[in-house]
């Protein structure tokens, strides 16, 4: 299968792939957890990409899109994948259309996670995140580890630049003017599926599970 993931920052995205992961094998693609790692080991996009995320700004389209290009190459995608924060604009998703029909393979489903702002900046500013497993976590409704107690190594909790409180509204602006404009684009294709994702992890799941039990 072949899907992508669009919803504001903090929506699950990143949650529910894990879900969709354990369940179908579909390999999530990050682009927010690729630059990240760039970001972290200092590469030359990492360098470029830095001050965009830290300020929440997005990053060059260009950048972006060559960096799609090479992931795409990897044989672990040639079965499908969930795009996951990627394509956040509108000429990232003709570019995408354009790697697509030269890879000769068709998106099956654009997911559309949906969450009103008001939860997404109660969500978003206590979240944290794990420098390790790439997990994240809420300091009230799902509390981090303890650093030694976590089942995949030792937990590095930190809170990500951009999960500041003015940089979540600056986050969200670009998503609705940038962003919100694919769901038109992908719904003139036939291809949105809306998912209401505020309840719990289950019940988001369970939506997105009985759209894909359909493909
Ligand atoms: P995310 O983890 O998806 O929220 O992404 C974190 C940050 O990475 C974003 O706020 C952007 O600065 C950058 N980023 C991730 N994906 C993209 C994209 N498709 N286009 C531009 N910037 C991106």
């Amino acid at each position: 299968m072949r899907l992508i993931f669009i919803g504001p920052p903090g929506a699950g995205k990143g949650t529910q792939s894990e879900l969709i992961y354990s369940k179908y094998r579909i390999i999530q693609l990050s682009t927010g957890d690729i630059l990240r790692l760039n970001v972290k080991e200092k590469t030359e996009l990492g360098k470029q990409a830095n001050e965009f995320i830290s300020f929440g700004k997005l990053v060059p389209d260009d950048i972006i899109i060559n960096m799609i290009k090479e992931e795409l190459d990897d044989p672990k995608f040639k079965n499908g994948f969930l795009l996951d924060g990627f394509p956040r604009t509108i000429p990232q998703a003709e570019a995408l259309d354009v790697l697509l029909s030269n890879l000769n393979v068709k998106l099956d489903k654009v997911l559309l996670l949906e969450v009103p702002d008001t939860e997404i900046v109660t969500r978003l500013s206590g979240r944290r995140t794990c420098r390790t497993c790439n997990r994240t976590f809420h300091i009230v409704f799902n509390p981090p580890p303890n650093p030694a107690d976590c089942d995949r190594g030792i937990c590095d909790i930190y809170q990500r630049d951009d999960d500041k409180e003015e940089t979540i509204l600056k986050r969200l602006q670009i998503y609705h003017n940038q962003t919100a404009p694919l769901i038109d684009f992908y719904t003139n294709k036939n291809l949105v599926a809306k998912i209401n994702g505020t309840g719990t992890l289950e019940e988001v799941f369970q939506q997105i599970d009985s759209i894909l039990m359909q493909l």
